[in-house]
């Protein structure tokens, strides 16, 4: 594992476990499977891995807890734990930092956020005393370094950075941002200020672990066997800023060939460069639309509907042909794009500010066609 320098001396592994995936007990996102997940977490500290990044809201309130035992076998100084303060699900701060180290079974969280800042809310987060609640904690010990996760704009980004001197900062970062989204003005605002950027997102959801055919092929073409996450892992680390590359390992395969690319850390030619670019320009060209599977629009969802399923199946007939839809009749009648009301709750938390219910309509009209 390759290590990188942080703030008083402390060296942080530049692959991070992110717990927002864990193995699951019947597809129930609630009930993280103890057993595998502990195996996953039980390879990466073999590996040297010592960031473990969780949430009050990930696998719906049961992340915190899984982590807290499943670490609890290894001293406490050979790990550093990752977590965030989620406004919407408790804008109780003081009660959810309380509960989040009885869940963790901690006394101390090392790496502290305010979690997913968007445009829309940064101002409640700013106001609301959250921040100097913080960093009362922070003085205290039972924070060790402070910083925020962020779904926003350059220009709130760059706001936020004059209101405290934040330790690190958490974005969405990986090669088809950088081409067709935001992230390298979000990356260069915080690289001018100095301040170290923990990655989310490397694989954008997953997506660049699974191009599509032709765009996997321009990869593949180099050499056949480093996968495509390799590839993702190796672009994100070659930037000079990244500390630490955070990947929500779901299974022991991925986690293995992390750690493998992780060891191996093999710079990036100017060939490789070349092809990254052209690999995310076909996928671009045969994504419709490039959902993270974050699931921030599904809590509110009155239909309950598994929205990042259905936008996985959308993209699916995009680009092999509507009849890839059909799979979703096999759902119950309630779980279908139908069953959507347009009530557009999941549209206003989507950081990627996608019209969830415009796809959810042209799916449905599809499928009727079927
Ligand atoms: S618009 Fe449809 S998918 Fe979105 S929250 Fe409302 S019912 Fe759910
Ligand atoms: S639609 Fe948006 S909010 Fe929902 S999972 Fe995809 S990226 Fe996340």
């Amino acid at each position: 594992m390759k290590y990188k320098k942080f703030k008083n001396g402390i060296e942080l592994s530049r692959l991070g476990m992110g717990t927002m995936r864990m193995p699951v007990v019947n597809g129930n996102d609630a009930e993280i499977d103890f057993e595998k997940a502990q195996e996953i977490i039980d390879i990466c500290m073999k590996s040297g891995i010592n960031y473990y990044d969780t949430a009050y809201v990930y696998h719906e309130g049961n992340s915190e807890g899984f982590l807290g035992k499943a670490l609890a076998k290894y001293p406490r100084e050979s790990f550093y734990v990752a977590d965030k303060y989620n406004l919407q699900a408790n804008p109780d701060y003081r009660e959810q930092f309380d509960q989040q180290l009885a869940r963790l079974q901690m006394d101390y969280i090392d790496f502290y956020l305010l979690h997913a800042i968007q445009d829309s809310f940064a101002d409640e987060m700013l106001e609301n005393g959250c921040i100097s609640y913080f960093d009362e904690l922070k003085k205290q010990g039972k924070i060790k370094y402070l910083g925020f996760s962020f779904h926003g704009s350059p220009k709130v980004l760059s706001k936020l950075l004059t209101v405290y001197p934040w330790d690190f900062v958490q974005i969405q970062l990986n090669y088809y941002d950088w081409f067709f989204s935001d992230a390298k003005e979000l990356y260069e605002i915080l690289s001018d200020a100095d301040i170290p950027v923990m990655v989310m997102e490397p694989m954008h959801g997953g997506m660049l672990a699974n191009l599509e055919e032709d765009a996997g092929r321009i990869l593949k073409a180099d050499n056949e066997k480093a996968s495509l996450a390799s590839w993702a892992m190796r672009w994100v680390m070659s930037l000079d800023k990244v500390q630490v590359v955070l990947s929500g390992m779901s299974n022991t395969q991925q986690t293995k060939d992390n750690i493998h690319t992780f060891d191996q850390a093999l710079p990036l030619t100017a060939d490789d460069e070349k092809r990254i670019k052209k690999a995310a320009e076909t996928q671009r060209a045969a994504v419709a639309v490039a959902c993270t599977s974050c699931r921030y629009c599904c809590p509110d969802c009155p239909a309950r509907l598994d929205i990042p399923y259905l936008i996985k199946a959308y993209n699916e007939a995009k680009v092999g042909g509507d009849w890839r839809l059909e799979k979703l009749m096999m759902l119950p009648k309630e779980k279908r794009p139908s069953a959507c009301i347009s009530c557009g709750a999941c549209t206003r938390h989507c950081p990627q500010g996608f019209t969830i219910q415009a796809l959810m309509k042209e799916m449905k009209e599809k499928l009727e066609k079927l």
